[in-house]
């Protein structure tokens, strides 16, 4: 019998393997095995018998933007990690923008850590930025642990993160790829938005026809001729035009070091349903049409597309106004995001082990935390208890996002979390948290 201080006993145990009866035994903070369902507990152990609630790994988001310090007003560390526990996430990498500071030199990196130190419910990590300018930052960041450095193409919405032309990103990828660094981009052209009709105003039809997938086409497409170029590692965040999976999936197939996410909003929402007026549905680059979205899950189940997370990008209420243009352009996710991907994966005939390596596999490997994403022995004791067929319908109220705006209102999801495991401890059961137990990561070496 392997080393046991707790053991977690469910018929459904989402492993790399598969999902099967399982009991998996916990020292330390660590799996160190994962037995057969009836295993005797060893003298000393405790039981978590969860019956035929699922356990699967903590998820892994490594796109949140906490913004804290700074705009603490529309996230924080306290209310973010809170709500992503609630949600089943272990793990979060914090953006580099909207706080303030920006994590764009060590001294911000490490004014970030201090704040996020006494208030992280889940690990947290963080991403550097790459501004024009800040090239000479770039390896230090690096050295002091940052999973990488992320850039725009096209204006950020904040002063402050100021925006990458081609030859600047060229000049920022080369010295991240001299020291084996992985550049995230917000990929879309900024002469295709320029060009594109700016009216403004309620219509949802408006802002997507601002917003064109030429755009993001155009913009992924330098990204990749960069990439082979350099030979460096980047990825695309937030893809939402299917339009560019054609040249994502040649460009993996020619062996450009190339990964691509996609956010829960554009695998479940739809632009034929967005409202008028109603732009806590607005995010950049923005919700596309139903069949784009038949895409985007095709991409998925092939591997073009190689994970989930959420951008979860939030502000105070009084900036989502109802007019597209001027509203600010983010969707609250954190604690939804697994019973939202799940609701639509489910219907879609995908399994939870889907759900997993999307949202959990990929991402602990997009960071390289081979301790994340997987219930194997060696990895920390993170995990989720899912009752996979309850259905919940979505009350803002019950959310602990720190402002309860969200394009989910009134849904009604599969998937009720019931409690979050951090390192063998249950850190949020039914909605009572303990004290704050998160750790700060560092990019492994
Ligand atoms: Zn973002």
């Amino acid at each position: 019998m392997s080393e046991a201080e707790l053991v977690l006993r469910s018929t459904r145990v989402i492993t790399p393997e598969g999902t099967r009866a399982a009991s998996v035994a916990v020292a330390r903070g660590r799996i160190t095995a994962v037995l057969p369902h009836g295993a005797r507990v060893p003298t000393g152990a405790r039981l978590e018998d969860l019956g035929d609630d699922v356990l699967l790994p903590g998820l892994v988001d490594t796109h949140v933007h906490v913004n804290d310090p700074g705009r603490t007003e529309w996230e924080g560390f306290w209310t973010a990690t809170r709500a992503a526990a609630a949600g089943g996430i272990t793990t979060l990498v914090d953006m580099p923008l909207n706080s303030l500071p920006p994590t764009t030199t060590v001294g911000h990196l490490g004014t970030k850590q201090e704040v996020a130190r006494a208030r992280a419910h889940i690990d947290v990590g963080f991403w550097g930025g790459a501004l024009p300018g800040n090239v000479k930052d770039l390896r230090p960041l690096h050295d002091a642990g940052v999973f990488g450095f992320k850039a725009f193409l096209s204006p950020s919405g904040v002063e402050e993160f100021p925006h990458l032309t081609q030859d600047e990103l060229a000049r920022s990828l080369a010295e991240i790829a001299g020291f084996g660094g992985l550049l995230i981009v917000h990929a879309e052209d900024p002469r295709h938005l320029d060009a594109a009709p700016q009216h403004g105003g309620p219509r949802y039809a408006d802002f997507l026809a601002s917003r064109p997938r030429d755009a993001e086409n155009t913009a992924i497409a330098a990204l990749i001729e960069q990439a082979e170029r350099l030979d460096a590692r980047v990825h695309v965040l937030h893809l939402s035009s299917a339009d560019a999976l054609p040249l994502i999936a040649a460009a993996k197939a020619e062996g450009v070091r190339l990964t691509v996410e996609t956010c829960p909003h554009y695998l479940t929402l739809t632009a034929e349903e967005v409202p008028d007026g109603a732009s806590e549905f607005k995010c950049c680059p923005p919700i596309r049409e139903a069949a784009n979205q038949d895409l985007l899950w095709q991409a998925l189940a092939d591997g073009t597309v190689d994970c989930v997370v959420t951008d979860h990008s939030p502000s105070t209420a009084d900036l989502k106004t109802g007019d597209f243009a001027t509203a600010w352009g983010g969707i609250s996710g954190l604690q939804l995001s697994l019973p939202a991907v799940w609701t639509e994966a489910r219907r879609r005939g995908h399994g939870l082990e889907d759900v997993v390596r999307w949202m959990s596999t990929r991402t602990a490997a997009l960071v390289g935390l081979d301790r994340k994403g997987a219930i194997e022995a060696g990895r920390d004791a993170d995990f989720a208890v899912l009752a996979p067929e309850e259905t919940f319908t979505v009350d803002p109220a019950a959310l602990h996002h720190r402002n309860r705006v969200t394009a989910y209102a009134g849904r009604t999801l599969h998937g009720v979390v019931r409690s979050t495991w951090l390192r063998g401890e249950c850190i949020v059961a039914d909605g009572d948290f303990t004290e704050p137990r998160g750790r700060l990561l560092t990019r492994p070496r």
